[in-house]
């Protein structure tokens, strides 16, 4: 018999989350049988902290419910042949240490995952949020060579691998991010302009000396105000895929304007807001190619790793704090 370690949303988030909001309990696990659901019984090696578990946990949970979440698992005892043991798979079973499956809610890895690649990036640049960059960048702004891009939380998951696959597909980009740390890891990961949104004078005349004719592509991962000063540096006819809004998830008070309206009339502007989702019919092309440029090191790749999953909610909040370079993880 297997006890494994959850945790739970004892309380709805009030504004930006508390390590008093979470709950850590012991759930026993029954054991495998030949026939049903209880096929498989698996160990969470890396759990993924996304920003997304903010608004989703007020939409879909209650409290009492174990915190959603991804994790990269291993298979411990198997009575599904189409799961070795010691395989490795991507579950979506939230913040537990160990959980039962049938199988239907698990991928395998990518069969030609290299040996030598760490199995947590499969959270990171080869997995969601590198699809986000993916799909986002190539459906929604539709960028092509030539064009400026600009992206925010550009160190981040996402954010890091739109940069990169932005000067990919031949653009200039121009990337900001809340520390002058992260704003050298944007220079060494090959991005055209850089700066600290928190530490310029003014938002504004940043964003026109980092490209003085402005931007085609606005990859928005932040929203609220920085939206609104990136959105009157638009070129005519440029494209704003919202992504995120992570300066907004923590409002206790809905933020107000000023409001898009007037520039996207006179510039002309498409602005598409987009759940990567959209794409799980292209998620092998999108997996096989961020594989692919990962590989070949056009990709580069940091990852936050926190250890211990009793750390779990302290990962958490520290990303949405801004603590992370690159992936935000934990390893159980
Ligand atoms: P990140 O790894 O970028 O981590 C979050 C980062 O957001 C922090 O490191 C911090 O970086 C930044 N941040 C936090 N608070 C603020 C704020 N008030 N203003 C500006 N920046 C802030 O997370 P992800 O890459 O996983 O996610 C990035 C965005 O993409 C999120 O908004 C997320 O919800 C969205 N997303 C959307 C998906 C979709 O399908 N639409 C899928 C995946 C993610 P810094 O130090 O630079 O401030």
């Amino acid at each position: 018999m297997v006890i494994a370690k959850v945790w739970v949303l004892k309380k709805h988030f009030d504004g930006f989350p508390k390590p008093s909001d979470f709950d850590l309990k012991k759930i026993e696990l029954p054991n495998l049988k030949d026939g049903g659901e209880q096929k498989l019984l698996l160990e969470s090696v890396f759990l993924s902290v996304d920003p997304y578990m903010r608004p989703y946990s007020r939409r879909d949970m209650k409290e009492g419910d174990i915190m959603i979440g991804t994790q990269v698992a291993r298979v411990v005892e198997s009575k599904n042949p189409a799961f070795a043991v010691e395989a490795f798979v991507i579950g979506g079973r939230g913040w537990r240490t160990h959980f039962i499956s049938d199988g239907k809610d698990l991928q395998l890895l990518p069969s030609n995952w290299p040996e030598s690649l760490p199995k947590s990036l499969a959270l990171g640049p080869v997995g969601m949020p590198g699809l986000t960059a993916y799909f986002g960048l190539l459906e929604v702004c539709k960028m092509k060579p030539g064009e400026t891009v600009l992206v925010n939380a550009a160190a981040g998951a996402v954010g890091s691998v739109v940069g990169q696959l932005a000067k990919i597909g031949g653009c200039k980009v121009v990337g900001c991010a809340g520390s002058d740390d992260k704003v050298a890891y944007l220079k060494k990961i090959g991005l055209d302009e850089a700066f600290n949104y928190k530490t310029v004078k003014s938002l504004d005349e940043a964003l026109h000396k980092a490209s003085p004719d402005g931007y085609d592509c606005f990859f928005d991962n932040v929203g609220g105000e920085f939206a609104s000063v990136a959105m009157n540096h638009m070129k005519k006819y440029g494209r704003i895929a919202v992504c995120g809004a992570i300066s907004q998830y923590n409002d206790s008070v809905p933020q107000k304007g000023p409001y898009v309206q007037i520039p996207m009339i006179f510039k002309e502007l498409k602005m598409e807001g987009f759940i990567v989702s959209r794409w799980n019919n292209r998620r092998e092309e999108g997996l096989q190619a961020l594989l692919k440029w990962v590989v070949e090191g056009k990709v580069k790749f940091h990852e936050q790793v926190t250890e211990g999953f009793e750390n779990m909610p302290m990962a958490f909040i520290g990303m949405l704090k801004g603590e992370n370079l690159g992936k935000a993880i934990v390893k159980v």
